[in-house]
């Protein structure tokens, strides 16, 4: 375990730094990216990472609606 990996703020995946790509937002938070490919489906596509089942954030059966 390492101080130096945070992880994706797309995929939940650990990302070293140095490696992947931060993001700071005008609201100050900021985000991390393992890669252009979750860069590309959080800013552009904006997809839920929870649908997605290449990501640790995808919940099997899909996400419950009320
Ligand atoms: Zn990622």
């Amino acid at each position: 375990m390492s101080l130096l990996v945070k992880p994706c703020s797309f995929c939940g995946r650990p990302v070293a730094k140095g490696s992947g790509t931060m993001l700071a937002k005008n609201d100050g938070s900021v985000l991390w990216f393992c890669s252009a490919k979750c860069k590309k489906n959080f800013l552009e596509l904006k997809r839920d990472p929870r649908k997605l089942k290449w990501t640790e954030k995808y919940v099997k059966g899909g996400i419950r609606r009320k």
